[in-house]
């Protein structure tokens, strides 16, 4: 394995630096001047798409490329993009989809103007989602299908435009197969979206009932009944993202700092010898996490697959991430009981228990930290 960055790499690290420096807004201006920061992106040649390829208009980024970019974007705490339309759907329908289904969806998703939710799970079908109950039936005249059923923990949906959405089009031989992709509009009076609300106390996910909601079968993505095989492809990659490591990495330090800020006797938080344990510990498995990172894109390099070492990233970011937020909650100490708009004592904090109780869901969704250790079990560690 070689993880060492060629000089071409170093000087692509160099011109992303510099592509920051000259171009990211700072302050309050980050928030009011996004859509300069991608359009400045989108002009660099594809930067605002870093994992879409040259035929669609991304960079073609290699993935050592990629991992720098990442790198340095996730060092300034750049804007994210809404993940569910340019890093989940986009894909789908360049592999799967059609040509008019191109033309049609991906300068929405790419420009921002159209929001997109994700409608897979179901109250009976999470980490068993093959388990999935939403039919969809074809009409007689073949011209659409009848959308009934329910879906649950749907991220945004109260703001999303549209829904990629698993449905079952037949009940014959295994669960997997029978399952269907449709692209169903919001607005449509038979989609009706309640919330739920969170530990945490935010509005992220939400109910989405389906009632006779007719689907045209031109958003129907790729055959009818494939639909299992076009979500499945992406999981690997959907995993790794959810790692998050570069957040850690700034994370962390931001902990530390935070931990200076308290007052423990003459000395500080960060100087006690357990608190300073916990921040070691954890700086060694970030730093093996990031290796991992790296042999995974050494393998893709390669021309492989990032393959079920995905779990392992997956599994322990979140768990890394969820860390960070306890060490968080230790250094507001009494500060963080406050709950609600007002704030009490250090800055920092002010939304640490919301942090903490938020990051819960880290570690279900995207697949639950149970099932990742049965891929890794099985796949990685070749435990029957
Ligand atoms: C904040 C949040 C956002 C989400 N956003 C979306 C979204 O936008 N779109 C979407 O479709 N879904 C979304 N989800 C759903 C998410 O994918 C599921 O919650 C997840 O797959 C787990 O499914 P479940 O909740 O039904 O739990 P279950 O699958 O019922 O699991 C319950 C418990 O049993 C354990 N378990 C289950 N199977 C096994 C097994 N084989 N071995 C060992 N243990 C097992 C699990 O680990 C878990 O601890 C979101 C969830 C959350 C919390």
């Amino acid at each position: 394995m070689d993880i060492s960055f060629s000089e071409e790499d170093l000087a692509f690290q160099r011109r992303v630096r510099t592509f920051i420096d000259n171009n990211l807004p700072t302050g309050m201006a980050l928030w009011t001047k996004r859509s300069e920061w991608f359009k400045a992106l989108a002009d660099e040649g594809g930067w605002d798409v870093p994992k879409w390829p040259k035929a669609f208009g991304g960079p073609d980024f290699t993935p050592t490329q990629r991992y720098i970019f990442d790198l340095e974007m996730g060092k300034q705490s750049t804007p994210p993009q809404l993940p569910f339309g340019v890093g989940m759907l986009a894909p789908i329908l360049m592999n799967y989809g059609s040509e008019e289904q191109q033309e049609r969806f991906l300068p929405g998703i790419r420009d921002g103007s159209v929001n997109w939710c994700q409608g897979y799970s179901e109250p009976g079908a999470g980490s068993d989602l093959a388990n999935l109950k939403t039919r969809a039936e074809l009409s007689d005249d073949g011209t659409y299908y009848l959308v009934n059923g329910q879906k649950i923990w749907t991220t945004l949906a109260h703001i999303a435009h549209w829904m990629f959405c698993l449905t079952r089009t037949s009940s014959a031989g295994a669960k997997q197969e029978g399952i269907t992709f449709l692209l169903i509009p919001m607005d449509d009076p038979g989609v009706e979206v309640r919330p739920i609300i969170t530990l945490g106390g935010s509005h992220s996910v939400n109910e989405v009932y389906l009632t006779d909601v007719k689907v045209p079968v031109e958003n129907r993505v790729g055959e009818e009944g494939k639909g299992w095989t076009y979500a499945k492809g992406l999981l690997a990659h959907e995993r790794s993202g959810l790692a998050g490591i570069q957040n850690s990495v700034m994370g962390l330090e931001k902990a530390k700092s935070n931990a200076r800020k308290v007052a423990v006797g003459e000395a500080s938080l960060m100087d006690l010898s357990s608190f300073k344990h916990k921040v070691g510990v954890l700086e060694a498995e970030l730093m093996a996490l990031e290796f991992t990172e790296m042999r995974t894109l050494a393998r893709v390099a390669a021309g492989g697959d990032p393959g079920p070492e995905s779990s392992i990233l997956k599994l322990k970011g979140t768990e890394i991430q969820q860390r960070i937020n306890e060490l968080n909650l230790e250094a507001a100490g009494i500060f963080a009981a406050p709950w609600g708009p007002e704030a009490f004592g250090p800055d920092f904090a002010h939304g640490a228990t919301q942090s903490y109780l938020g990051g819960r869901a880290t570690t279900i969704y995207g697949g639950a930290s149970e099932v990742q250790k049965d891929v890794i079990a099985k796949n990685v560690l070749g435990l029957s």
